[in-house]
């Protein structure tokens, strides 16, 4: 059979179902993605990453991994689940050494299987390597079928693997150099970092999609997706690495370098919207205050007589407060929220879903009985939770309530690494405005513009990608490479058995 009819046969298999961690029904946003965080020059390198993988929990709840250089011999552990899942003291006390680099993953690309949960661990010609990378590369498949046609062979479905494949085959001198030279092949969105034996490269793609911090704990480097994770350890904020720069971590200190072409930043907007900790500082500013900005705008464009304004916890808290101080409308907490609940690892059976919002939120009913409520949400993706959620305050006797989004409609697909669905499953792609008040059962609805959206920012449109809702992709899409999302091709339980 010829190779490429092998290959589309093998493409039109049926996806394999997940493993475990069956995504969260209760929750109507699209997924975290991924969350990184690096360690250079301590004795206890691991326990740290260990706490920085703590902090970016949110980023990812699928799978966490350590890797650790001990003198040159890199060590790791990986698992699926939760990082205090998969870090039982004994495992975590095995990954030793002074450098190293760790991952939270929500499979925003390839399936949630072991093989899949990063650092990616490969011995190559040079000794040995590791990467952790966030975001997405939108010419990863296009790449992979260049490398399968000539022999490589992949062990994971990410498009990370294609990183360490185009690393390992430069011909450059320096480790440095290798992963300049696979960065300048790919294309969409990565802040990455890859280690050797003796150094951390960390990257942000030129258009900085991903945030990436760059902080210091006395004599010890720390690099993380955010400053959350910076402040668990109490290491010092230095600066964020800019879209574009890559930064060489060594025995002798860093070093920095610019080596892509420069183009307009196009971070993503939606880091403040709803991915981001709001304890967080991200692209120069604070989540928190973007995101009660966001709330204030809100107020201003959508206005409405009420008494109480709400959120629908946690994520949507913040702009709910922004909305109340604009509004003067007072705030209250009219949902309950379970922090115990966690993930939900049930079957996707459609009677259990319907339950899965119930499990995580309860309207306090002495609240919200008899009054007219402005209800805040962060975004809309498929409309089916935020349904429920107005269901259950309806079955609690609220008077009104008028649904207030501190987002625009989102009416596209994210390449860059949030899950969204196809932007055919998109409730704002397929209905307007009025028919989705109808679909919730509200009685208004309306949008945060994109115009108050940048206002809430204090930036210009130049530096965010907004794709999402404008269509203005920054880079080509998968789609311009006639690629294809890889379907795993074997399960290999053995390792999933075994914890490696
Ligand atoms: Fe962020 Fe949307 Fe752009 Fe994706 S498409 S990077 S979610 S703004």
């Amino acid at each position: 059979m010829a190779r490429a009819q092998a290959k589309r046969l093998m493409r039109n298999q049926p996806p394999v179902s997940r493993p475990r961690g069956v995504p969260d029904e209760a929750d109507d946003h699209p997924r975290e993605e991924c969350g990184i965080f690096a360690v250079y020059g301590h004795p206890q390198a691991a326990n740290l990453i260990y706490l920085g993988l703590y902090a970016l929990q949110h980023r990812g709840q699928e799978g966490a991994g350590i890797v650790c250089s001990d003198e040159g011999v890199l060590t790791a552990h990986r698992g699926l689940g939760l990082v205090h899942d998969v870090f039982k003291p004994h495992k975590l006390a095995r990954v030793r050494g002074t450098h190293g680099i760790g991952h939270v993953r929500y499979s925003t690309f390839g399936s949630n299987n072991l093989r899949n949960v990063q650092p990616l661990v490969v011995d190559y010609a040079r000794g040995a390597m590791a990467v952790a990378h966030n975001g997405n590369l939108v010419n990863a498949q296009f790449l992979r079928d260049g490398l399968e046609d000539i022999g490589a062979i992949f062990q994971s479905t990410t498009d990370s693997e294609v990183l360490i494949h185009l690393i390992s085959r430069s011909s450059e001198e320096t480790f440095t150099e290798t992963v300049v030279d696979a960065l300048h092949r790919v294309q969409g969105a990565y802040s990455v970092l890859v280690m050797n034996g003796e150094e951390i490269v960390a990257a942000r793609d030129p258009f900085g999609f991903r945030p990436l911090w760059l902080g210091r704990l006395q004599e010890t480097w720390v690099v993380a997706s955010e400053t959350c994770a910076l402040d668990i350890i109490d290491a010092e904020w230095l600066r964020e690495i800019e879209p574009g720069e890559v930064v060489t971590i060594g025995r002798d200190g860093i070093r920095s370098q610019k080596p892509f072409a420069a183009v307009t930043p196009r971070q993503c907007i939606f880091e403040f919207i709803y991915v981001a900790r709001p304890d967080s500082y991200i692209f120069g500013m604070s989540v928190d205050t973007v995101r009660k900005n966001l709330g204030r705008q809100l107020a201003r464009v959508a206005p409405v007589e009420a008494d109480l304004v709400m959120a629908v916890p946690d994520s949507s808290n913040p702009a709910a407060l922004g909305y109340a101080h604009e509004s003067g409308i007072p705030f209250d907490m009219g949902f309950i929220r379970n922090h115990y609940v966690g993930r939900t690892f049930i079957e996707p059976d459609q009677g259990i879903r319907d339950f899965g919002v119930k499990i995580k939120l309860n309207p306090s009913r002495e609240t919200v009985a008899g009054k007219r409520i402005v209800l805040i949400d962060d975004s809309i993706v498929r409309g089916t939770t935020a349904r429920k959620i107005i269901n259950l305050l309806r079955r609690c006797d609220a008077r009104e309530i008028h649904f207030r989004v501190a987002s625009p409609k989102i009416i596209n697909s994210c390449y860059y690494g949030i899950d969204t669905p196809n932007r055919t499953k998109l409730i704002a792609h397929n209905m307007s405005v009025e028919e989705i008040r109808e679909f919730l059962g509200v009685d208004s609805l309306a949008y945060l513009p994109i115009e108050a959206l940048l206002e809430a920012t204090g930036c210009d449109k130049d530096h965010f990608c907004l794709a999402c809702f404008n269509n203005e992709y920054p880079t080509p899409t998968p789609d311009d490479f006639e690629s294809h999302a890889p379907v795993p091709r074997h399960v290999d339980h053995s390792t999933e058995l075994l914890g490696l």
